[in-house]
C-alpha cells in the first residue's frame, strides 16, 4: 500500500560546512528562529495531511534549535498531522550542538537519530570545514549511547584528501563501537558552490571505490549489510523513510527547500528563508508520468533489493509494457550487473558501482 511520508527541513546551521551544497543558513539568530517556527505552523495548519508512515527531520541542523523551539517543533507536528502505529520519527544531529536537555526532548519524540560524525579524525573533519571538537563528539556520542533510542545512525565521509585506507577502516570500526545500527557512507564529491569546489579539491575515484568496497567488507563482518549504495544496516533497522521515498512513495515536505511528491508532480519549496516566509510558490518538476516512472525506477535500483515485477506494477500507472521496457533498456548492459532471479532486476556489487550508467540507460 502506497503510504505518505512527512519531511521537514529546519535550515540553520552553526556554519557553513566546505563540501555542502544543501540549503542551510549559518549563524541564524534566534528571532530567524522565530519567523521560521510561526511560518511552519501556518504551512502545517494549511496541509492537513493524512496518517503518515515516517516523519524525517532533516537540515541544516535540527538538533541547532534550543530546547523550548525543538518543543514547539515537536508539538507543531503532533498537532496538525498524524502518524500510522508504528511509524519512524527520524532526526539529524550536529554533535557540537547536542546537550543533555535537548538529548532527552529528542528521546521522548524520536525512535531514530543520524549524527553527523563525517570523520573520527579531527584533521579530515578539519579539511571538511567541519566546525566540531572532539570533546563534542565525544560527548554526543556517550549521550546517544546513554539515551539508548531504538536507532542510530552515523554519517561518514570517504575519499578526503589525506585520509588512509587505515583512516578510513579504523571511522567504519568507531561507528559500530559507539553503537550505530545504520551507516550512511559518502564518497566526498565537492559540489559546485562549495568551498571544496572552488579550492579545486578532486578526491582520488580509485581510492573512493577501495573505500566503498572495504565499507561493504568490513561492516558485513559486523552483520551490518550494504542495503543501499552508500547506507549500511544491521537486519530491520534499516531507513523506513527512504526506503519509501527511494520507491516511489507520497512525500509531503514542510520548510524551506522541502521537496515533496504527490504520486505524479514533485515540487521543491523555496530554497530561500525569506521567499519561503513571503509564501512564494513551491517549484513544480513536471515530468511525463511514463518518464516519471522510469526515474523511480533508476532511484530505487540503488537499493540492494531492487525491483521485482509485480512492486513495479504497483507504482500508479504503470502497465506491463513498461517492465518490459526497462528489461530491454537494461539487456545490452554487462550481465554481471544483474540479479534477475524471481522475475526481478537487482544490480550486483559490480553493478551498483556503475549504477549511473543503468540510470542513465533506464531513464
Ligand atoms: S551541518 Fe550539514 S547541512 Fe549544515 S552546513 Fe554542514 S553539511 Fe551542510
Amino acid at each position: 500500500m502506497d503510504t505518505l511520508q512527512l519531511y521537514c527541513h529546519v535550515p540553520f546551521c552553526r556554519n557553513k560546512c566546505a563540501y555542502c551544497a544543501f540549503y542551510s543558513l549559518p549563524g541564524a539568530d534566534r528571532a530567524q528562529r522565530r519567523r521560521y517556527l510561526d511560518h511552519l505552523a501556518e504551512e502545517l495548519a494549511g496541509a492537513a495531511p493524512e496518517p503518515a508512515a515516517s516523519l524525517y527531520f532533516g537540515g541544516g541542523t535540527p538538533s541547532l534549535l534550543e530546547p523550548d523551539e525543538l518543543a514547539e517543533l515537536f508539538d507543531l507536528f503532533s498537532r496538525y498531522t498524524s502518524l500510522l502505529p508504528g511509524a519512524e520519527i527520524s532526526m539529524e544531529l550536529n554533535p557540537e550542538t547536542l546537550t543533555a536537555e535537548k538529548i532527552a526532548l529528542i528521546r521522548r519524540h524520536v525512535t531514530r537519530v543520524s549524527l553527523g560524525v563525517q570523520s573520527f579524525d579531527p584533521a579530515l573533519r578539519r579539511t571538511l570545514g567541519r566546525d566540531c571538537s572532539q570533546a563534542a563528539l565525544d560527548r554526543a556520542l556517550s549521550l546517544i549511547r546513554d539515551a539508548a533510542f531504538p536507532h542510530f545512525n552515523c554519517d561518514l565521509i570517504y575519499a578526503i584528501p589525506g585520509q588512509t585506507a587505515a583512516g578510513f577502516a579504523a571511522d567504519l570500526e568507531r561507528a559500530v563501537a559507539a553503537g550505530a545500527d545504520h551507516l550512511s557512507c559518502y564518497a566526498l564529491t565537492p559540489e559546485e558552490g562549495t568551498r571544496l569546489a572552488a579550492a579545486g579539491t578532486v578526491p582520488d575515484e580509485d581510492f573512493a571505490t577501495d573505500c566503498w568496497l572495504m565499507a561493504g567488507r568490513i561492516l558485513a563482518g559486523h552483520g551490518i549489510r550494504r542495503y543501499e549504495i552508500s547506507n549500511y544496516a544491521r537486519p530491520d533497522c534499516e531507513c523506513q523513510h527512504n526506503l519509501a521515498v527511494w520507491r516511489g512513495s507520497r512525500l509531503a515536505g514542510f520548510g524551506p527547500a522541502a521537496a515533496s511528491y504527490d504520486g505524479n508532480l514533485r515540487y521543491t519549496r523555496p530554497e530561500s528563508l525569506s521567499r519561503w516566509l513571503a509564501g512564494d510558490a513551491p517549484e513544480q518538476d513536471w515530468l511525463e508520468p511514463a518518464a516519471r516512472r522510469r526515474e523511480i525506477a533508476a532511484v530505487n535500483l540503488r537499493t540492494t533489493a531492487g525491483w521485482l515485477r509485480q512492486d513495479f506494477l504497483q507504482l500508479p500507472g504503470a502497465v506491463e509494457a513498461e517492465w518490459d521496457d526497462l528489461l530491454r533498456r537494461t539487456a545490452d548492459l554487462p550481465p554481471e550487473w544483474f540479479d534477475r532471479h524471481d522475475g526481478g532486476l537487482r544490480l550486483t556489487d559490480s553493478g551498483l558501482l556503475f549504477w549511473d550508467t543503468v540510470a542513465a540507460a533506464v531513464l
